[in-house]
């Protein structure tokens, strides 16, 4: 997942950086509303941490400058202590949620998670995909019960693909959404880091769609051990157990 953090103030956007990349997140910055204006039009952020009281150009203005355009990315703004109109203002704009400074580290990521979830059609905070379970609040996952060792990047290869189960994720759009810009990102690297998260999942739950990318499917995977041919979808079909799904 990658966050943009829109923050002039560069303590609190390093401090703010530094725990979401300790919990598996991607982060960018922006100092200014120009700059964040920008990065907001030519990336694919999974949400945005926008402060209000910005240089150059004011939160409350990118924002309703994103929205107009058709950005839809989760917005969680910063406003200022007890400004129930600033809060008022940042939803109107579009904004998911607020939190006001100064804030709790561990109230900013809890909402965090929460307007991703919500922009994924996720209602819990806990992810299950057959015999895997992702939990985000503690960047943790098991699999059949038992805790998985995953490095941070097997981890937010992961936590993206169940984040858009069942829809095959195109090459680029991951590396996109899962290295750090100082990473090795070559095609050959997402090649043997798949490989990597296969043997430790099993080869079954991350399928390879050939020229559209890799996909966790839910279905799938709740049958892994049934054959993967054609019979076997078609008599599952003339049952109707996939009729209405
Ligand atoms: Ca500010």
């Amino acid at each position: 997942m990658r966050i943009l953090i829109v923050e002039d103030n560069r303590t609190i956007a390093h401090d703010l950086g530094e725990h979401l990349q300790h919990a598996g997140y991607v982060v960018d910055y922006a100092h200014d509303g120009e700059e964040a204006d920008f990065k907001g039009f030519t990336e694919d952020y999974d949400a945005v941490i926008l402060d209000l009281g910005l240089p150059a150009l004011d939160g409350l203005s990118v924002l309703r400058n994103w929205r107009e355009a058709g950005r839809t990315f989760p917005v969680l703004v910063l406003t200022a202590r007890g400004s129930w109109q600033e809060r008022v203002a940042g939803i109107d704009a579009g904004a998911d949620d607020y939190v006001a400074k100064p804030f709790e580290m561990e109230e900013v990521l809890a909402r965090l998670r929460a307007i991703i979830r919500r922009s994924r059609g996720l209602a819990a905070p806990v992810v299950r995909i057959g015999p895997l379970e992702l939990d985000t609040r503690a960047a943790r996952v098991l699999l059949h019960g038992r805790p998985l060792d995953l490095t941070p990047l097997e981890y937010r290869l992961l936590h993206y693909l169940a984040h858009n189960r069942n829809r095959p994720v195109p090459r680029m759009e991951l590396m996109e959404h899962i290295y750090e810009g100082d990473d090795e990102r070559s095609p050959n690297a997402l090649d043997v880091l798949i490989a990597r998260l296969r043997r430790k999942v099993g080869p079954d739950l991350i399928q390879t769609r050939r020229g559209h990318g890799y996909l966790l499917a839910t279905e799938a995977a709740e049958n892994n051990n049934s054959p993967d041919d054609d019979t076997a979808k078609a008599s599952a079909g003339d049952s109707g157990h996939g009729a209405g799904e």
